[in-house]
């Protein structure tokens, strides 16, 4: 079972994470964008750690939300209030249960996609984030590894697509040939995700059917 400690741990290896490869996402929204992206990422996920850390939340839903509400006031572009509500979403979804299982995380993701979808209104193969979130979520109803296979693959999917949302739908047809940053940082997350649960499979004692539920 995920309980506040894991979520926690989650959002602390994507800080990480998003600290390792900001240059990177950085310049993959230079060609299509205005080069922010890495630096809105790294300004939210650092806010998300230190407010979990001064305000300890108890339950997974908890975590999950004061996560989304700490990237919503501290990252201005278009991804800050787009992840806000991914997590929001997904935390109010995970209701106060101390623990909650990967099937019950999937439904929640399901439901945190579909806000992200209903407030950008884009639609797969718009070429953004939800490219690689709607596979991710799919992919949690079968496995974390599933998830994180499914969400690198959206990602990498992007790139011949012509965006039709966000910075990039201004560009037209010369978006195309280069890979969404917003879709590259959801796979980021969802592959942080996928190491937390392999971390918590190891060490909690179930061999192997810890955190996975399998
Ligand atoms: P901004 O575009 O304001 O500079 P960022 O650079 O932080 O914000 O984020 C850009 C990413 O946000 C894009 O790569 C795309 O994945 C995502 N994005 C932008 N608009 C939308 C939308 N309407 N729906 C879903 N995702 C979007
Ligand atoms: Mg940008």
């Amino acid at each position: 079972m995920l309980d506040a400690a894991f979520f926690h741990r989650w959002m602390t290896v994507a800080a990480a994470w998003v600290e390792r490869d900001a240059q990177h996402l950085t310049a993959l929204d230079s060609p299509i964008g205005d080069a922010d992206h890495g630096s809105n990422m790294l300004r939210g996920f650092k806010a998300v750690v230190s407010a979990l850390q001064e305000e300890h939340p108890d339950t997974p839903g908890a975590v999950l939300m004061l996560a989304g509400r700490r990237l919503v006031s501290t990252v201005g572009g278009a991804s800050g209030p787009l992840y806000g509500t991914l997590l929001r979403r997904v935390g109010k979804a995970l209701g106060d249960a101390a623990t909650v299982d990967r099937a019950a995380l999937a439904g929640a993701l399901h439901t945190g996609v579909n806000a992200v979808a209903s407030l950008g209104g884009a639609a797969p193969g718009d070429k953004t984030m939800l490219d690689a979130l709607l596979p991710a979520a799919d992919g949690l109803d079968t496995s974390f590894e599933a998830a994180r296979a499914a969400a690198e693959q959206g990602a990498l999917a992007t790139t011949p697509l012509q965006a039709r949302k966000g910075r990039a739908s201004y560009l037209g047809e010369r978006s195309i040939g280069h890979q969404d940053p917003g879709a590259t940082s959801s796979a980021l997350l969802i592959a942080a995700l996928a190491e937390v649960a392999e971390e918590a499979d190891g060490t909690d004692g179930t061999g192997g059917q810890g955190a996975s539920g399998e």
